[in-house]
């Protein structure tokens, strides 16, 4: 089993997983990197809210967008990467987290 992240760790901790969670853990879960009693609990928040529903379509759009991207540009450096995510954060009201 893969080692938990803070994030992951302080939401698995929680009784009730908020749509500020979902969209910290959102990358991980579209990614299928989540631990899998979290991705259960995110699935069933996902499935019943509408929020997080659009962010999750949203988020896997942009993953194949930034894929296609990376396709091209395979030296694309971190500060590029968060000036990608901050643009699509603004341009469609994402929560990206930047990447480290
Ligand atoms: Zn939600």
């Amino acid at each position: 089993m893969t080692q938990m992240s803070q994030d992951e760790l302080r939401i698995f901790e929680k009784p009730v997983i908020s749509c500020h969670d979902v969209d910290a853990l959102l990358d991980d879960y579209v990614e299928g990197s989540l631990a899998p009693s979290l991705d259960e609990r995110l699935s069933a928040h996902i499935d019943c809210c509408e929020y997080c529903r659009e962010n999750e379509e949203l988020y896997r759009e942009v993953i194949t967008i930034a894929g296609e991207i990376g396709k091209e540009q395979p030296q694309m450096s971190l500060g590029a990467k968060n000036r990608l995510r901050s643009a699509l954060n603004k341009e469609l009201g994402l929560k990206l987290p930047l990447v480290s």
